[in-house]
């Protein structure tokens, strides 16, 4: 009898280093390589913020599917293709295991709240149904229960301690996949190949929307070289000292999205990394150095697969409680790019165009949002980023949420990021303003990070009003950051007191 296996691609979007796709293969008459366009993700929704779907805008979505396009290719040139579907997954795997009669299904293992509930559901029926399940890690370095497990049962909490835990990696497959089984019967399928975004129902990506940033592993992996090409950047490479106004050449590789989809196996990037170094005099360690980047990735994965109600405040045990305001105009200034503050503004139009941004910048308007100026909820700007992201992941965006407005992680909140003379530092004559936001083109450099300091002669002289061609600052910075730490204040001694009665109260019941 014919032994047919199927294999589930979500992320894992690649052909190197991927131990589903080699155990799908092994021993099998047909493979049936299956992408099903989940409404959960991919719904369109016209009443959301910017076009797109609920969860994500256009230019992840089209990075997506730029990401199967290539994977079809990849898998064609090895005797293979893509079969893509559309539905509930478990409803269409549940059809297609029928069908096929499919006696091994394989996906990577995945450990976002979203698919353990599907996977634990799919597994069950798997089992009942006699089908064999393979279901590996290898969207990370580790397995994040290995580590939660040698801490105890619990997630490590600063980096330190994870790095202290963690070890060295396995590497990745040493395996080059050369054919593949061919795909069996899929007669009386609609839609089995890739579709355009148009064919999703969400009209042409306009220029509006438009990320510089192509999907798939082949753009990944030549991007990977580029990058590695300079060891002496790798060697040099140090986190906090790149520049977040750098946009024509990013200063750094700009690898997350591909990462985040799996058209980069973080396994490989990390032995390449390690190549470099034995190569080099000397190289920049952990949590500064590029593999120091790698493993932060590890480390929000960690604490976030072991603590419930990651997401989210309320719930969270490793959250300070903070009553964040909820101001949805602020949120709104903030979002579309009129908060008055160039640097804030020029970073949100480059999110909302090529739906990646700096570390810093990152840091600047999440800082901005939440505890330095307009103290709205984390969990509001986490919305805003997980939609426009093309890198967004679930892990590292509500980690780097919880950290920025210092509620987990960081808590030095007298530290706040100047709108005004931050991004000054790094680019003193504004290019980075006058390229995102081009109404600030003709100010001149001395107004360029403060232009409702102008004189009016001067702001006519630049064609830019502020009032009228570009927005008033939605606060005043300074009377702001005052407010917000007092606040932030009066929280955490707040969290201080609740954590005290709650350990006293927990004593009381032990004796
Ligand atoms: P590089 O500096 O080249 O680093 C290489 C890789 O290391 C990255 O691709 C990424 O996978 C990982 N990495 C780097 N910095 C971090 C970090 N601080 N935490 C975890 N992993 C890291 N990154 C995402 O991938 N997805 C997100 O949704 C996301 N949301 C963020 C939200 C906020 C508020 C902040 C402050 C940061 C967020 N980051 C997120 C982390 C970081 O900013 C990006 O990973 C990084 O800027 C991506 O650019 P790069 O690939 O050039 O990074």
């Amino acid at each position: 009898m014919a032994s047919n296996s199927l294999l589930w691609f979500r992320k894992g979007l690649r052909i190197h280093d991927n131990p589903a796709l080699e155990h799908a293969r092994k021993d099998s008459d047909h493979l049936y390589p299956v992408f099903i366009i989940d409404p959960h993700f991919m719904e369109p929704d016209s009443t959301a913020f910017s076009p797109g779907s609920t969860r994500a805008g256009l230019n992840r979505i089209q990075f997506l599917l730029e990401s199967l396009v290539d994977l079809d290719s990849s898998l064609q040139k090895l005797g293979s293709r893509l079969l893509v579907f559309k539905g509930d997954p478990f409803e269409v795997l549940i059809r297609l295991l029928k069908e096929w009669d499919v006696k091994k299904l394989c996906f990577e293992y995945d450990t976002e709240p979203y698919y353990q509930a599907r996977d634990n559901q799919l597994k069950d029926y798997a089992s009942a149904a006699g089908i064999e399940v393979f279901s590996p890690v290898s969207h990370t370095l580790f397995n994040p229960a290995d580590i939660i497990q040698k801490n105890g049962g619990k997630p490590p909490l600063s980096y330190q301690s994870f790095l202290k835990l963690a070890g060295k990696p396995s590497p990745p497959l040493a395996t080059t996949v050369s054919s593949l089984p061919p795909v069996g019967n899929t007669r009386d399928y609609e839609m089995l190949r890739v579709p355009t975004i148009k064919e999703l129902g969400y009209g042409d990506i306009s220029q509006e929307e438009f990320s510089p940033y192509r999907g798939g592993e082949s753009e990944a992996l030549k991007r990977l070289k580029e990058s590695l090409n300079d060891g002496q950047w790798v060697a040099n490479f140090e986190k906090p000292k790149t520049d977040p106004s750098a946009f024509l050449k990013p200063a750094t590789t700009v690898l997350s999205p591909y990462l985040k989809f799996g058209c980069l196996s973080s396994r490989y990037f990390y032995q390449c990394l390690d190549d470099v170094y034995k190569n080099a005099k000397k190289h920049t360690s952990p949590p500064v150095s590029l593999m120091g980047q790698l493993l932060w990735r590890e480390f929000f994965y960690t604490v976030a697969f072991g603590t419930p109600n990651f997401d989210r405040m309320k719930g969270n045990r490793i959250c300070k409680q903070i009553p964040w305001n909820d101001d949805d105009e602020l949120l709104v200034a903030w979002r579309e790019a009129r908060t008055g503050y160039p640097w804030i503004d020029a970073i949100m139009v480059q999110l909302r165009k090529w739906g990646w941004i700096h570390h810093l910048a990152r840091h600047s308007v999440a800082c901005f949002l939440t505890r330095g100026d307009l103290f709205i909820h984390w969990e509001r700007g986490r919305d805003v980023f997980e939609r426009l992201l093309i890198d967004s992941d679930w892990a590292i965006n509500n980690g780097n949420w919880l950290w920025l407005s210092c509620s987990s992680f960081f808590y030095q909140y007298n530290r706040v990021y100047s709108p005004v003379s931050f991004g000054k530092k790094y680019d003193p004559k504004g290019n980075y303003i006058r390229h995102f936001l081009p109404v600030l083109r003709d100010m001149p450099t001395e107004y360029i990070y403060a232009p409702w300091t102008a004189p009016l002669s001067v702001q006519t002289k630049a064609n830019c009003i502020i009032g009228r061609d570009y927005p008033k600052p939605v606060v005043d910075h300074e009377f702001a950051i005052k407010e917000c730490k007092k606040k932030m204040g009066e929280a955490y001694t707040l969290n201080r007191q609740m954590n005290s009665s709650a350990s006293e109260e927990s004593l009381k019941r032990s004796k």
